[in-house]
C-alpha cells in the first residue's frame, strides 16, 4: 500500500461544508492545519489570479508556480512530487472554471487517470451513539459518532438519498498536492456542485449546488463587516440603510420639505441598483447616500 501525506477532511453539518487539510503525521489539531471552504477553494487557486503568480514566482512562468496561496496560509509545492502534475490540473480547473465547462463523473474518472491520481477516500455518517443516554455522566463518552459507510454492497448514491439530511464527512488520503486539489474536485462533482457562478456580491467565483444560489460562503471585504459572510453582510448593511432612511426621510419631511422629492428619488435608485445586484460598490453608494456627512451637505440644507 503507498503510504500518503496529506488528509482532507470535507463535512457537511447543518448544510454548511468545512474543509480542513493537515499533515497526516501532524494531526488534526496542529497549528498547521489549513480550513477551507471547498465550494470556493478551487475558484481560488493561485493559478486564477494571474497578478498573483507572476509577481510571486518570476521565474517559473514557463513551468508553474511554486506556492499555492489558496489554502489561505501558503503551502510549498514540492517539485519532485507535485511539479509536473500539480499545475496541469490546476489549469485544466481553472479552464472548465473561466469557460463553465461541467465536468462530469466520467470525466473526473478520465482526468484520474491521466495525472495518474491514487483516489483513496471513505464517507462516514454522523449518527447519535447510542450508549451516550446510558452512560453520559458515568463515562467520557460522545454523544455523535462517525460510522463509515462499506462499499462493495451497497449503492453509495442510494444511500445519500436516503440520508439527504445527515451530516457527513469525507476522508480524502492524499500523498501529494495534486491529489489534494483531485480530492476537492472529486467531492464537489459527486456530490452535485458542479455548477460555476459569480457571487452577486463580493463577485467571486464559486461553485454550487440549487439554482436559487446567489452568495458565495466567503467573508466580505467590506470593514467592519469582515467577519460575516456576503449574504449575512448585505443582509446588515441593507438594513442599516433602511433604519436610517427612515430617520433621514422624517427629518426632511418636516424641515426641508423642499429637498424631499429629490432625496426620495435618490434612495429609490439606490436601493433599487443594490436589490439587483448587491455588490460592495453598490451597498457603498447607498451607505453614502444616507450617511450623516452626506445628507448634511446635500438636503439637510435650506432654500436659497
Ligand atoms: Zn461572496
Amino acid at each position: 500500500m503507498r503510504d500518503y501525506k496529506y488528509i482532507v477532511e470535507i463535512s457537511r453539518e447543518n448544510k454548511k461544508l468545512i474543509g480542513k487539510l493537515y499533515n497526516k503525521k501532524k494531526g488534526i489539531n496542529s497549528p498547521e492545519t489549513y480550513t477551507f471552504c471547498p465550494t470556493n477553494l478551487l475558484c481560488d487557486l493561485t493559478i486564477m489570479n494571474k497578478n498573483h503568480y507572476f509577481k510571486n514566482d518570476k521565474n517559473l512562468q514557463n513551468m508553474g508556480y511554486k506556492t499555492e496561496y489558496a489554502f489561505g496560509k501558503p503551502i510549498h509545492i514540492d517539485k519532485t512530487e507535485n511539479l509536473y502534475y500539480y499545475y496541469p490540473l490546476a489549469e485544466l480547473i481553472k479552464d472548465s472554471i473561466l469557460n463553465n465547462k461541467k465536468i462530469s463523473i466520467e470525466e473526473l474518472e478520465r482526468i484520474k487517470l491521466f495525472f495518474n491520481i491514487n483516489l483513496n477516500y471513505s464517507i462516514s455518517l454522523k449518527e447519535n451513539n447510542p450508549l451516550y443516554e446510558k452512560l453520559n455522566g458515568k463515562k467520557d463518552i460522545k454523544e455523535f459518532t462517525y460510522i463509515p459507510l462499506e462499499y462493495g454492497h451497497c449503492n453509495i448514491n442510494k444511500i445519500f438519498e436516503d440520508n439527504k439530511t445527515k451530516s457527513y464527512k469525507y476522508i480524502y488520503k492524499c500523498d501529494t498536492l495534486t491529489e489534494v486539489i483531485f480530492s476537492i474536485l472529486h467531492y464537489l462533482i459527486i456530490n452535485k456542485y458542479n455548477k460555476v457562478r459569480r457571487c452577486n456580491h463580493c463577485e467571486k467565483l464559486y461553485f454550487y449546488q440549487h439554482s436559487n444560489s446567489e452568495f458565495c460562503n466567503r467573508k466580505t471585504p467590506i470593514k467592519e463587516y469582515e467577519h460575516l459572510e456576503c449574504k449575512q453582510a448585505v443582509k446588515n448593511i441593507k438594513q442599516l440603510c433602511k433604519r436610517r432612511n427612515k430617520i433621514i426621510d422624517e427629518k426632511i419631511d418636516n424641515e426641508y420639505y423642499h429637498n424631499l422629492k429629490k432625496y426620495r428619488a435618490s434612495w429609490k435608485k439606490y436601493k433599487e441598483i443594490v436589490n439587483k445586484e448587491p455588490t460592495v460598490e453598490h451597498l457603498r453608494q447607498l451607505a453614502t447616500l444616507t450617511s450623516k456627512k452626506y445628507v448634511k451637505k446635500h438636503f439637510y440644507i435650506d432654500e436659497n
